[in-house]
Parts: structure tokens; C-alpha cells; sequence
């Protein structure tokens, strides 16, 4: 009697965590037809955002980038790029010949935690000074003795309200940082001010958003990319649109006829987007609810805590992983690649998830079937999250009739059948380093766009581009623009 008992009440237990899972599983369903909803949303919301200021949660904003880099620049250039987990000063040497990049030299760092909550005097200090340490390391002696003011092109990642190339204010602070001086303020300023301060002759000549320079990049490489994805800590994207379909700002005079937004698609939102209970709460709880809520789904901050919150939720339905560990009650304790280590795991008795559940939320002694269930989490936190990321990608693709049908616009027909090749630029270490993440938007992609549509859709990997794309901006708009094509 006592052992049957033991047995039911295992028995009991274990149904109630694989009912979690159910749940989950439920709850984060993107079949294809939802996908194709959420393109749709995100098409009719583009076009909103374009039709009046404040028209859509998708903010599209302009760049005042109406031209793209063609490999012809040429010089040296810096660039600042500020805006994610890490922060980067780069230094570049353009050949000014189909595409040459003679030497480009990054250094990363993370930023202080301290620094993302701090004053805005703060955070220019900090990243001038290691500006001008790269400076000095990087500059022979002639070069140093040169009278010529240095250019640069400063990639800040934040929405941003552009009224030209080189001058922005700031809207909000999204992922994590929260500097309340800042808001409001034009951001060039601060960043000449603080170049000043430390006697750095330095002259920023281009403010981008970190999509605006992989696009850049993309382009600067392969003259068939129109878009640019980023999916890192944050996420967003831009895309090359005509000035006429930009009707907030009627009679918008570009030499290209063209101009790239900025999306802001992390803000985007839609009653299709599977969302689930840990999403609401985790949005509750964060520093900016009510925002971000497509980024709240896709992104590298957000993945590992509803990852938490469903191990929580777990531990809390039975002792299958013993008792609470109180690391679980810790919000964002999972980073995201330890969440990619977990779901990638493939040795036999999966030793990867057991030695991260044990180090790094302290739950010890796992049985295998459930650090299984642990793996499966994993596993439909990032599905929905690429599988959304790829139905945004064909939302894009729609507005500006690459995706096979048409457009919504009507402008070109279904007999118009001979689809362009379109490179899609991408970047961000959710696409470039977890590969399950990568496999299920390719995935996602070949099912909302059918086979025929997705071979001529290209998505292609940038490197740096969010910073090395801001410098071939600044050579593009350089005042003594030295591009060899003029
Ligand atoms: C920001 C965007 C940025 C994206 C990716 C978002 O949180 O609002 O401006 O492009 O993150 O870094």
C-alpha cells in the first residue's frame, strides 16, 4: 500500500509539471496561418506609423539616410556604437574600391551595469574616455600630428526622433537602461559635449540606430539589400522606403527619392501574438510595461526570464526539482546564452543543463526526465520567438511588394510573378550564434512565403555592421566627402 501510494503520488506530480509544459505549448502555438496574420498586422501597422506621427505603436522613424554606401568610400573613420549588452569603438580604412575594407579594428566591451541607470554625463564620460584611449592607440604619429578633424559616425540604439543625419532627441530608453536625464535631450550634443570635455578632436557626423548601419553595411557588400534585421538584446528593423509612401511628412525632398526607416518593430504589437501569463507578468515587472512588446517576445533580455518564470512556475506545481531555489525568484538571473547552451545540449544524459541548473540557479540533482522537460521549455520559448521574428521579416517584405503577392499596395500584380532577388541584412547573437533559434526563422520564413517566394529571399549575415555600417554613413556624409564617386 504505501509503495503504490508513493507511486500515484509521483504520478500526480509529474502530471502536473508536464501539464506547465502543455500549457506553455498551448499558449505559444504560431501555426502558419497565425504568422501570416501577424505579417498582415505588421504590414497594415507600417503603414499607419508612415500615414501620421503617433498613427501606430510602430513609431517608424525617419533617418534622414537616403542614400547607401556602394563600396566607393574612401578614408579613415571611427565609430561609437552604444546600445546593447556591450558597447564598441571601431576604427575603419576604406579603400574607396568596389568594397575594400584595407583595416577595421573593434574593441567590445560590456557596459558597467552601474552606467545604464546612472546620468547621461556618466555614460559620455565613460565611453568618450574609451574613445580617446582607442584614439591614441590606434593613431601612428603622423596621423596624430594631422591637422584634420577626426570623423565619426555614433550608432546609438534607442528610438530616436531624427530631424537630420547628424542630430536626434531621445524618445525612451528601452532594454534595461533607464537614464532619466537623457530623455528628451539631442543626443549629438551630449556626445560633442563630452568629446570636448576631454580635448578629443573629434567631429560626429552621422546618429544612426544600429539596424540603420547593418543596412548600411549589407548594402555596402550586396546592392540587392533593402532590409535590415537586428535580434540581440533588443530587437528592431529598417528598410529602405519611398519618400511619397512617407506620408507624415508630405513633400519629402530626398536626392534618392528613397529614405530608410526605422521600425522601432519592438514596439510593435498585435492581438495575433501568442501571448502567455509569463509574458504579461514578466511586462508588469519590467522597467518599461506597456512597451516593447514584440521585443518583450523575441529578444535576447526577455527569453531567459520567461524561461524563469516557467521553471518557477514548476517548482512551484511540484518538487520534481526539489525545493524553490531562491535564485529562481531573481528576475533576468538566466542570461540568454546559458538558455542556447541548455536547448543545445547534446551530450546523452544532458550534462550541460544539469551543470547550469546546479551553478547558476542553484537547483541540484535533477532527474534526467526532468532536465528533458527543462530543454523543452527552451525549445518553445525560441521557437515562438524566431517564428515571430520571421513573420516580421515577411511583414516588411509585403509592404514593399517583395513578398510574392503583390503588396498590399496593389502597385504590382500577381501576374508580375518574376520575384527580385532580396537580401535581407542581419545581425544580432539570437540569429548569429544559437543555431536552433536561426533553423526555426529559415523555417518559419519557407512557410509563410512557400517555397517558390523564399528562394529568392535572402538573409545575409553583417559583421560589426551596426558600427562599421555608422563609419561607411560617416564617409558617405562626410563634409569633405571624399567618396571617389563624389
Ligand atoms: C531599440 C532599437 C534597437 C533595438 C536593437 C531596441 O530596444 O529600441 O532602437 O535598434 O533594440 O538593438
Amino acid at each position: 500500500g504505501v509503495v503504490v501510494g508513493r507511486r500515484l503520488r509521483s504520478r500526480r506530480k509529474w502530471r502536473r509539471v508536464v501539464g506547465v509544459l502543455r500549457e506553455l505549448e498551448e499558449s505559444c502555438e504560431t501555426p502558419v496561418g497565425r504568422l501570416k496574420q501577424v505579417v498582415d498586422a505588421m504590414a497594415v501597422e507600417m503603414h499607419a506609423g508612415l500615414a501620421s506621427e503617433g498613427g501606430s505603436k510602430l513609431k517608424m522613424l525617419l533617418t534622414f539616410v537616403d542614400r547607401l554606401p556602394n563600396g566607393s568610400e574612401i578614408g579613415t573613420y571611427y565609430a561609437l556604437d552604444l546600445g546593447g549588452t556591450n558597447f564598441r569603438v571601431l576604427r575603419v580604412q576604406l579603400g574607396g574600391t568596389r568594397s575594400s575594407i584595407l583595416s577595421k579594428d573593434v574593441k567590445r566591451q560590456r557596459i558597467p551595469q552601474h552606467l545604464m541607470t546612472s546620468t547621461s554625463e556618466d555614460l559620455f564620460d565613460f565611453i568618450t574616455s574609451k574613445l580617446k584611449q582607442f584614439v591614441e592607440q590606434e593613431e601612428t604619429v603622423s596621423e596624430a600630428a594631422q591637422s584634420r578633424t577626426r570623423e565619426l559616425g555614433f550608432t546609438f540604439s534607442f528610438p530616436v526622433k531624427q530631424i537630420s543625419i547628424r542630430s536626434g532627441f531621445l524618445i525612451r530608453w528601452t532594454k534595461g537602461f533607464a537614464i532619466e536625464d537623457m530623455i528628451g535631450c539631442e543626443i549629438i550634443e551630449r556626445l560633442q559635449a563630452a568629446l570636448m570635455k576631454k580635448g578629443l578632436d573629434m567631429c560626429a557626423t552621422v546618429l544612426v540606430n544600429d539596424t540603420v548601419g547593418i543596412l548600411a553595411l549589407g548594402h555596402y557588400y550586396d546592392a540587392d539589400t533593402v532590409a535590415a534585421v537586428k535580434i540581440g538584446t533588443g530587437t528592431n528593423a529598417c528598410y529602405m522606403e519611398r519618400a511619397d509612401a512617407i506620408i507624415k511628412c508630405q513633400g519629402l525632398l530626398t536626392s534618392s527619392g528613397a529614405m530608410v526607416v526605422n521600425m522601432e518593430w519592438g514596439n510593435f504589437w498585435s492581438s495575433h501574438l501568442p501571448r502567455t501569463t509569463y509574458d504579461i507578468e514578466m511586462d508588469m515587472e519590467s522597467p518599461n510595461p506597456n512597451d516593447q512588446g514584440f521585443e518583450k517576445m523575441i529578444s535576447g533580455m526577455y527569453l531567459g526570464d520567461i524561461f524563469r518564470r516557467v521553471l518557477l512556475r514548476m517548482c512551484e506545481e511540484s518538487d520534481v526539482f526539489g525545493p524553490v531555489s531562491s535564485k529562481l525568484l531573481i528576475p533576468f538571473v538566466l542570461e540568454m546564452p546559458l538558455m542556447a547552451a541548455m536547448h543545445e545540449d547534446d551530450t546523452p544524459d544532458l550534462k550541460v543543463v544539469a551543470a547550469i541548473l546546479r551553478e547558476k540557479l542553484e537547483i541540484q540533482d535533477v532527474p534526467l526526465k526532468a532536465r528533458r522537460l527543462v530543454v523543452k521549455v527552451c525549445d518553445v520559448v525560441t521557437r515562438r520567438a524566431a517564428r515571430l521574428a520571421a513573420a516580421g521579416i515577411v511583414g516588411i517584405l509585403k509592404k514593399i511588394g517583395r513578398d510574392g503577392t503583390g503588396g498590399i499596395t496593389g502597385s504590382r500584380s500577381r501576374s508580375d510573378a518574376k520575384m527580385r532577388r532580396t537580401v535581407v541584412a542581419v545581425e544580432g547573437s539570437l540569429y548569429t550564434s544559437y543555431m536552433m533559434f536561426r533553423e526555426y526563422l529559415h523555417e518559419a520564413l519557407n512557410e509563410i512565403l512557400g517555397e517558390d517566394v523564399a528562394q529568392h529571399v535572402v538573409l545575409r549575415t553583417t559583421e560589426d555592421g551596426s558600427c562599421v555600417g555608422a563609419a561607411l554613413l560617416a564617409a558617405l556624409h562626410s563634409s569633405s566627402s571624399s567618396s571617389s564617386e563624389g
